[in-house]
């Protein structure tokens, strides 16, 4: 056959006509076919991501789940594995068939106590990313029950739907992070003195999202577009991650294990408990204890803690998780061709100096790009070709920028 007559097998274009005539064993496709037919690979491989849960939360496993916690999260093991048994369970609920018996495997919510900035947003943020689902971080202070000053609950879902790109399927498979939900606890035992704005009418209606129910959801949010359409979100396939500090509680904890211990047996005295991180031996009751409404903490049965950040810990965070702080630094220096190189000794000191100022690990960013900006200021047009930071340099750079002087005031 002639060149010019060969022709696309799909759509009869003779060569001449096309771009371009791509040979196959028997058979010819034309350029215009080729992007008819990547145009229905995409459209069909969206459909099959915009619908039902993908078949790759099937496959992680709990153990899968942690270890991929483990790349970005350092420590937390406790909390890493019930937060994997958690979100598996979770997902494997939506996976359940419908009327398959009986039996209904309830949501399970989690609920993360521990110190600021320990990790409790990352590990949500990381969850998120793992399954690919929308994630919605809000703060329970700015909560209000309708019709006072602040957010309504609803606002959550409204973020939840930006989250997901307004897809309403994805939104109602997404997850939401509560923080600060210690801050909407009970202030007082009794209740029904004072109506209590804050708190436990901002729990009450709270419930209502956690337990699972159709919510109409103004897609602006808030009261700015009183003529928005309403979109209607179903939450009983929503896993709702809350965390909180709970100053204090540690207080709670101790009298408990106390009591139980004189009632129990003498010998376990309060010298066996270890002091410095009662969080660990939280149960739901001290919640209640705090000010949660036992509903609410009904609602979130998978309760774990975070363990406060030491120095290892700390030093950890700086090199070790797939985006560590050091890691990102050493790329950006890469892009303009620079070596960039830390010793031990600078990294030490960085880190101590996280833990005197009380910056913990949030602070670690802040003191790096004190001590590195002059650096990524001055080098990209000089001909130096390598960093090495020592803790010479770390000192003088901490020294010259406003950083120390947090020290002070502190
Ligand atoms: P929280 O929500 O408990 O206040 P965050 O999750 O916001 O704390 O943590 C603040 C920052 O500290 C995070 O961006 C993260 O970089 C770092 N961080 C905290 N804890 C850890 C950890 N265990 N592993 C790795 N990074 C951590």
């Amino acid at each position: 056959m002639a060149k010019d007559d060969l022709e696309c097998s799909f759509c009869g274009r003779k060569k001449p006509e096309t771009n371009l005539l791509i040979a196959g064993l028997d058979a010819h496709i034309c350029d215009k076919c080729i992007e008819q037919a990547h145009g229905i690979v995409l459209e069909e491989s969206k459909q099959g991501q915009d619908g039902e849960l993908s078949a790759d939360l099937m496959l992680s496993k709990p153990k899968k789940i942690k270890a991929f916690l483990d790349d970005y999260i350092i420590g937390q093991e406790d909390t890493k594995k019930v937060m994997s048994v958690a979100v598996y369970n979770h997902y494997k609920r939506l996976l359940q068939p419908k009327n398959d018996d009986d039996i209904e495997i309830q949501k399970s919510n989690i609920i993360m106590v521990g110190e600021t900035g320990t990790g409790k947003t990352l590990m949500a943020k990381t969850i998120s990313k793992m399954l690919n689902v929308p994630l919605a971080i809000v703060d329970a202070t700015v909560l209000t029950e309708a019709g006072y000053v602040g957010e309504d609950v609803e606002g959550i879902l409204t973020k939840l739907l930006q989250a997901a790109d307004y897809n309403v399927e994805k939104a109602q498979h997404g997850i939401v992070f509560i923080d600060e939900i210690d801050k909407i606890a009970r202030k007082s035992d009794n209740p029904s003195i004072t109506r209590d704005v804050s708190g436990e009418g901002v729990q009450q209606a709270l419930l209502k999202l956690l337990e699972g129910t159709t919510v109409n959801v103004p897609p602006k949010g808030g009261r700015k577009h009183p003529d928005q359409k309403f979109i209607e979100i179903d939450t009983e396939n929503i896993l709702f991650i809350a965390g909180g500090a709970f100053d204090g509680i540690e207080r709670n904890i101790s009298k408990r294990l106390n009591m139980q211990a004189v009632g129990f047996s003498a010998s376990k005295s309060e010298d066996n408990i270890e002091r410095t991180n009662l969080l660990r031996y939280i149960i739901p009751k001290d919640l209640k204890d705090y000010g949660l409404i036992p509903e609410i903490i009904g609602r979130l049965p998978a309760l774990t803690y975070m363990n406060p950040l030491d120095k290892e810990t700390l030093r950890a965070i700086l090199t070790e998780p797939k985006n560590a702080i050091i890691k990102q630094y050493k790329k950006l220096f890469e892009m303009d061709n620079i070596k960039f190189e830390i010793t031990d000794e600078a990294l030490d000191h960085i880190v101590t100096q996280a833990i005197e100022y009380k910056l913990g690990a949030r602070g670690l960013r802040s003191l790096c790009e004190a001590i590195l900006t002059d650096a990524m200021f001055e080098l990209p047009e000089s001909n130096v070709k390598k960093l090495k930071v020592t803790r010479e340099y770390v000192e003088d750079k901490l020294d010259k920028s406003g950083i120390t002087k947090l020290k002070k005031v502190s």
